[in-house]
């Protein structure tokens, strides 16, 4: 798999020592809403550096609006992010021959797959002891299969993979207010443009039936 070119980095040379007493984290993150409330159930844990490599994501405007708003929250809470460059023909070839499957099937396995290994790849380049991502705070993302690949790809990499189902606990809820407080955007789709489509037909059957619209 390629590595892909080096990652922009907003931290400064100070803050890329880390933080005495805490292990550093590479978190991968798909937006801000999404990342809001996982921050604040790591931080009292972990150094974290957040890195948003998301080939998924289509099109490039809506790739462009996640990360700009992502870039936004960390500058205002001087938190370090990373920004791989925009490489959609990656998840193209990744998800290849299965462009039909459901949200939560095959292709978001794949999906998943990919992001966790290019975080993983970042996170063993740069020294990092731990990764993660923030994609289980989803009530649409199984936890299970996100940690079961996650643990996989940490072995190979001689990492640890942190575990977790970020939106038990009121995790979700928390993420709700988190965006709300801070106003952030709030995607109505997943990301990639099955997801995009998929959520623009429920959206059209439900006007159909009269009922309110949401994502
Ligand atoms: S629905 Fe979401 S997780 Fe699944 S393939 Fe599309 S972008 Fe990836």
């Amino acid at each position: 798999m390629s590595m892909g070119p080096s990652p922009t980095d907003n931290r400064n040379d100070e803050d890329a020592g880390g933080v005495p007493g805490k292990a550093r984290l590479l978190l991968h993150a798909c937006c801000a809403p999404c990342s809001s409330s996982v921050v604040e159930q790591l931080q009292r844990q972990f150094d974290i550096t957040i890195l948003f490599d998301n080939a998924n994501i289509h099109p490039r405007r809506e790739y462009e609006q996640r990360r700009d708003e992502l870039q936004r929250w960390c500058r205002d809470l001087d938190i370090a992010l990373q920004v791989p460059a925009y490489e959609p023909a990656l998840w193209l070839a990744a998800v290849h021959g299965l462009e039909r499957q459901p949200e939560k099937g095959r292709r978001c396995t794949r999906c998943y797959r990919l992001r966790l290994e290019r975080t993983a790849q970042q996170a063993a380049r740069q020294g990092f002891d731990v990764f993660t991502t923030v994609l289980s705070i989803s009530p649409h993302k199984r936890a299970d299969k996100i940690n079961r690949l996650g643990a996989a790809i940490a072995r190979r990499y001689g990492l640890v993979f942190f575990a977790a189902n970020f939106k038990k606990g009121g995790g979700f809820q928390r993420s709700l207010e988190l965006s709300r407080r801070y106003g952030f955007y709030r995607q109505n789709y997943c990301g990639c443009t099955f997801s995009r489509q998929q959520s623009a037909a429920r959206r059209a059957a439900r006007e159909k039936a009269g009922s309110p619209t949401h994502g």
